[in-house]
């Protein structure tokens, strides 16, 4: 063999071991407990395998100055797509919602690149659809969680003088003791009045002193602002159970928020929450803020059964609880979305 035929061979083997280096998924782990720099870390590995479907950006920065990271999943192509956002962890202890979100991004991705991927229809989804992801909406929050002070020591003073209900573990807040989904602008702000009403900042059930009082509620409404996404999933944690519609806003969907809800819970054995009656207990979450000022459609989906009791499952729960029964609970959003659509255009395209 020459050697122009050797370095050829080398350089056919080089390609072929990074392309099958490539063709595999980031695999979020069901049985580990993700910690924040774990999932930033599974964010940056999508970048890698799955570059030509994802963008990754800061869509800001925490108390602390975490980042919040951003992922774009979309096909490059000019067409302007329908987008729709998914957002997780916004309460800090609820850390099977940012693991959902990260498994479904990766399996998601993962069924573009690959046949072997879970989602049949992912490919015509793209087609259709931008999928804005924010994983971790309350990057502080969840490390004071899971009493991971790494990176942010110098807070921990401030953190340990705000009023704690229960363990670390149940901390439920931003890092400066706010309900982040108490502190969007929804125009119910002044009356909201939640069942854990604290009246200063606290490890649960302070609202703030005023809407966007915290960054991070400030930032990612400030993108839904800018982005006004057609569809908004926000994923907890306790319930099994979609709140789907509130009183101020359900009529003017004209059943839509009704069909869509139904097939979802139907097929992933979630029940609905009824219409939420009264401002002063719904107000100033996100899907609010989403349904009331955007007009779009916002859920807030409560991952994972009760037990009546504050604490999380355990971290290895997670496939069993949750990952078996809703793995394809964004997908049958989204077809169902698409299948109605055209009947609602007029609510969205008038
Ligand atoms: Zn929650």
């Amino acid at each position: 063999m020459s050697i122009k035929q050797r370095i050829l061979m080398l350089f056919l083997l080089v390609s072929f071991l990074s392309l099958t280096q490539k063709n595999r998924k980031v695999g979020i782990e069901d049985s580990a407990r993700y910690s924040l720099a774990m999932s930033y870390e599974a964010i940056v590995d999508m970048l890698y395998l799955y570059e030509p479907f994802v963008d990754i950006s800061v869509l800001g920065y925490s108390e602390f100055g975490q980042s919040i990271p951003l992922l774009k999943i979309s096909t490059k192509s000019a067409l302007k797509k329908k987008p729709i956002l998914i957002v997780g962890n916004l309460h800090a202890r609820e850390f099977y919602s940012s693991k959902f979100v990260l498994k479904f991004c990766d399996e998601f991705l993962y069924s573009l690149i690959s046949q072997a991927g879970i989602y049949e229809s992912a490919n015509s989804i793209i087609d259709e659809y931008d999928l804005y992801v924010i994983p971790v909406a309350n990057p502080d929050g969840l490390k004071i969680a899971q009493e991971d002070w790494d990176g942010i020591e110098t807070y921990q003073p401030s953190v340990d003088s705000i009023k704690r209900i229960g363990p670390y573990s149940d901390w439920k807040a931003n890092g400066i003791g706010i309900d982040l989904n108490n502190n969007f602008d929804d125009g119910n702000f002044e009356v909201k009045h939640g069942h854990l009403f604290e009246e200063d900042p606290a490890s649960q059930g302070h609202k703030g002193a005023f809407p966007c009082e915290a960054k991070e509620a400030r930032i990612i409404q400030d993108f839904v602002d800018t982005l006004v996404p057609l569809l908004t999933l926000s994923y907890h944690t306790k319930g099994d159970v979609l709140f789907w519609a509130d009183r101020g806003t359900h009529s003017y969907f004209n059943g839509l928020d009704e069909k869509l809800n139904t097939k979802v819970a139907n097929a992933c054995g979630f029940k609905m929450a009824r219409v939420s009656r009264n401002p002063r207990d719904y107000g100033a979450g996100l899907e609010n803020y989403i349904r009331s000022k955007t007009k779009r459609l916002g859920v807030c989906v409560e991952l994972s059964p009760p037990n009546d009791m504050v604490e999380q499952h355990p971290a290895n729960m997670f496939k069993s609880l949750v990952w078996d029964k809703c793995k394809n609970m964004p997908i049958i959003y989204l077809e169902e979305l698409s299948r109605l659509y055209p009947k609602y255009k007029y609510l969205f395209e008038p």
